[in-house]
C-alpha cells in the first residue's frame, strides 16, 4: 500500500482500540455499554466485533491524531475528521456514537459506522467514501465469514450489520451485510468467488421485503441459488433473536426458508385483494409468467399444481395457458 493509505489504516486501528477501551473501561462509556447490553449484545460480541464508543467532544480525535503526528488533511481524506468551512480548523466526524469498525477483506479497519443511541440523527453515520472505503464493494463481516461460507457453501445476506452480529451470537457464522446500500454487481462478484448459494434474510417490513426482492433477482440473474427467509410481525433478525433466542431463529427462520418462486408468490400477492376476481386473475397471470421461466419441468408442474389447488382451477387449463406463454417465448 502507498504510505498515505498505510497511515490512514494505522489511524483507524488506533482509534478503534481507543473507542473500544472507552466503551468497556470508562465511566463515560457506561451509558453506551448499557444500551448495547440491553439490546442483547454480549461481551463476547462486543469483543469480536471490536465495538466502541466515541466521546461527545468536538475535537477528541482531532487532538488524538495530531498528538500522534498524523497530518490533519490526510485524516480528513480518511473521513475521520471534517474541516470547517470558515477556518483551518477541524472537528470530529463521530461524536457520542456507538462505533462499529468496518474492515476490508483482510481485516484492516478502514472506516466506521457510528450508531446514535439517543435521539440524534441520523441513526447510523458512516465514514464517507475514501480511497480505502468503497461502500459498493464492502460486505460487512466478510473477513470473518469467508471461511464459514466456503465450508458451508452458503452465505446468509442480511440488511443490517446489527443482524450479522446478532446471528453470529445465534451460531450463524456465514452472515454478511451490505452497508445500508442495495446489493451491487461488485458485491456479487466478490461472493461468486466463494459460493453460489445465498439465503436472503432481510427485514420483514415493507422496505426490507422490497429490498429482498431486488437482491434476490440480482442474485438469481447472476446464477446464484437462492432461498428467502421471513420473520413475523415486520421483525428484523436482530429483533427475532432478542425476542425468541438463537435456536428458534435458526430453526424457524433460517430453517424454514421459501424458495425464490414461493417468495415471488408471497411478494406478488402483497397489497392485492385476491377475493377480487380481476386482481386474482392478474395475480395468476403473473405467476404463470414466472412459472414459464422455470427451467425444470418438475418445478413447473409443482407450482402449477399449487396454483390449481389454491384457486380451485383445473390443472389442465393452467398447463395449457402456461405452455402458451412458454412457447410464445421461445
Ligand atoms: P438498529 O437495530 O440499530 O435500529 P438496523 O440494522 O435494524 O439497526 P435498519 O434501519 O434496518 O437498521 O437499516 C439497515 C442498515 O441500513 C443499517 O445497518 C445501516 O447500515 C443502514 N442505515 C439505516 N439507517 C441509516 C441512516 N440513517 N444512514 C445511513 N445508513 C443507515
Ligand atoms: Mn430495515
Ligand atoms: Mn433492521
Ligand atoms: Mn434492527
Amino acid at each position: 500500500l502507498p504510505p498515505d493509505q498505510q497511515q490512514m489504516i494505522e489511524a483507524h486501528e488506533l482509534l478503534r482500540k481507543f473507542y473500544h477501551h472507552l466503551l468497556l473501561n470508562t465511566k463515560e462509556g457506561q451509558e453506551a455499554l448499557e444500551y448495547l447490553l440491553n439490546r442483547g449484545f454480549t461481551k463476547e460480541s462486543i469483543e469480536k466485533y471490536q465495538i466502541g464508543w466515541s466521546l461527545p467532544n468536538w475535537d477528541f480525535s482531532v487532538k488524538f491524531l495530531q498528538k500522534r503526528g498524523y497530518s490533519l488533511s490526510l485524516m480528513e481524506k480518511a473521513g475521520l475528521i471534517i474541516k470547517r468551512d470558515s477556518s483551518e480548523e477541524y472537528f470530529d466526524r463521530f461524536r457520542n456514537r456507538i462505533m462499529f469498525p468496518l474492515w476490508d477483506h483482510k481485516g484492516n479497519t478502514i472506516a466506521f459506522s457510528g450508531r446514535a443511541f439517543g435521539q440524534d440523527e441520523p441513526k447510523y453515520l458512516n465514514s464517507p467514501e475514501t480511497v480505502l472505503f468503497n461502500k459498493s464493494k464492502t460486505l460487512y463481516n466478510f473477513h470473518h465469514a469467508r471461511a464459514p461460507i466456503r465450508k458451508l457453501q452458503k452465505a446468509v445476506l442480511f440488511e443490517g450489520f446489527a443482524d450479522v452480529i446478532a446471528s453470529d451470537r445465534a451460531g450463524v457464522a456465514n452472515g454478511i451485510a451490505t452497508m445500508g446500500t442495495s446489493l451491487t454487481d461488485e458485491h456479487i462478484r466478490i461472493l461468486k468467488r466463494i459460493t453460489d448459494t445465498v439465503t436472503v434474510c432481510y427485514d420483514s417490513d415493507s422496505a426490507g421485503i422490497e429490498a429482498a426482492f431486488r437482491a434476490s433477482n440480482l442474485l438469481a440473474n447472476n446464477g446464484f441459488n437462492i432461498e428467502v427467509a421471513q420473520m413475523p410481525d415486520k421483525m428484523d433478525p436482530d429483533d427475532h433473536i432478542k425476542k425468541y433466542g438463537g435456536e428458534k431463529f435458526r430453526n424457524d427462520v433460517l430453517g424454514n426458508c421459501m424458495t425464490f418462486m414461493s417468495f415471488k408468490m408471497f411478494y406478488y400477492r402483497l397489497g392485492k385483494n385476491l377475493s377480487n376476481e380481476g386482481e386474482r386473475l392478474q395475480y395468476i397471470e403473473m405467476l404463470l409468467n414466472e412459472i414459464s421461466a422455470l427451467d425444470k419441468a418438475v418445478e413447473r408442474d409443482h407450482y402449477l399444481r399449487q396454483l390449481a389447488d389454491e384457486f380451485s382451477l383445473s390443472l389442465e387449463a393452467l398447463k395449457q395457458q402456461q405452455q402458451q406463454i412458454f412457447f410464445s417465448r421461445k
